[in-house]
């Protein structure tokens, strides 16, 4: 394993990689601004989706919002309608509130530089390196998983890449790498290089410009680098959806914070410990909504629709109650439940399990 004092005797290596990137870099939208907020923009949708998925979602982003000024103005749920399908909600939410502060704090400049872009909400050492570097030439290093790996595998570094003492010990090797005089490029390059040509399941190691000095290649280590703890099985959570309709009216509610999908869209939510949800269980639940059962339908039970999420998995079920009559609206507000129709719907962020189920039932 390499010394990261010694590191700066390896010139090669920044050499080789951007001899390497013009001739694969993809040609992305991105790559062809110095916009600091088209720049930010953008890695908050790529991070931890792929360029394929997120591309059209910037696309649209950069269109709906070209400006800072105009995402910060925009209303939350337009934003996280935006939004839908890529996940991790809290990263839109973050992101609006950012456009938000860089007008109200910064007179809707973004800060110039690395220190600056930290101080504002949601940007973290990666998403204020890539803006430093790729809009102003400032010398700092990214690190991403595709960095890691990288670093990992050519230097045959085998510290946990998901322990939090080691990303200094990378960030400190990446320092040393980076060159003064191209960092916007040294950085677009290690990160494309890890994307397309050093990737975790089959690098292309017989077409590398660095197997020769590759730690990992040279001593058949590149299926065990970079080293990386398993994270926590994913729980499995159930959840009852009872999805009560009146005429073309759909009862729901918004999602409160502390758990997942908050502020999306859902209906009403009983959550078990397993997948059973009794038929007494069900009644008792459509009486504490307004005593209507004993006039409604319900029908049978969706099967089960499954959601994977980073930590948990969801397991969802929906039982569809037709009422007879309006929800009575003491019921619907100690629900938090509102009445859309079925238009209004779709304009409301909601989680991908739930657009999914509303696409495949009848309204
Ligand atoms: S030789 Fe293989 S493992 Fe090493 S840097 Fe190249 S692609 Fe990655």
């Amino acid at each position: 394993m390499s010394s990261v004092n010694s590191l700066s005797q390896y010139p090669w290596f920044a050499h080789r990689l951007l001899e390497w990137y013009p001739r694969h870099r993809r040609d992305l939208p991105w790559r062809h601004t110095r916009d600091p907020y088209a720049i930010w923009l953008s890695e908050v949708i790529l991070q931890q989706t792929r360029v394929k998925q997120g591309l059209p979602y910037y696309l649209d982003f950069i269109s709906s919002y070209p400006t800072v000024q105009d995402l910060a103005a925009a209303p939350q749920d337009e934003v996280l309608r935006h939004w839908q399908g890529l996940g991790y909600y809290s990263r839109a939410r973050n992101m609006h509130h950012t456009a938000q502060q860089v007008v109200s704090e910064f007179g809707g400049h973004f800060p110039g530089s690395y220190a600056e872009l930290l101080k504002l909400r949601g940007v973290g050492q990666y998403t204020a390196a890539a803006i430093a570097s790729f809009a102003y030439d400032e010398k700092v290093a990214v690190l991403d998983g595709n960095v890691f790996r990288v670093l990992a595998r050519v230097f045959g570094f085998t510290q946990d890449i998901a322990a939090p003492a080691s990303r200094k010990v990378f960030q400190q090797l990446a320092d040393n790498l980076i060159p003064a005089e191209q960092p916007a490029e040294f950085n677009q390059a290690i990160m494309e290089f890890g994307a397309i040509q050093c990737t975790p399941a089959k690098p292309d190691c017989l077409f590398c410009p660095l197997q020769t000095e590759c730690y990992a290649f040279q001593h058949g280590m590149v299926q065990e680098l970079p080293v990386k703890s398993k994270a926590k099985a994913a729980r499995t959570r159930y959840f009852h959806y009872l999805v009560l309709r009146h005429d073309d009216t759909l009862y729901m509610r918004k999602r409160g914070p502390k758990d997942i999908w908050e502020g999306l869209y859902d209906f009403v939510l009983h959550e078990t410990e397993s997948a059973e949800f009794s038929a007494a269980s069900l009644v008792k639940a459509v009486e504490s909504m307004g005593g209507l059962v004993a006039t409604n339908r319900v029908e049978e039970a969706s099967t089960a629709m499954r959601h994977v999420l980073s930590h948990q998995k969801v397991e969802a079920r929906f039982h569809p109650v037709w009422l007879s009559e309006p929800l009575p609206s003491d019921a619907a507000v100690a629900a938090g439940l509102l009445a859309y129709r079925a238009s209004e719907v779709e304009r409301l962020p909601k989680p991908v399990i739930i657009t999914n189920f509303i696409s495949n039932s009848v309204f």
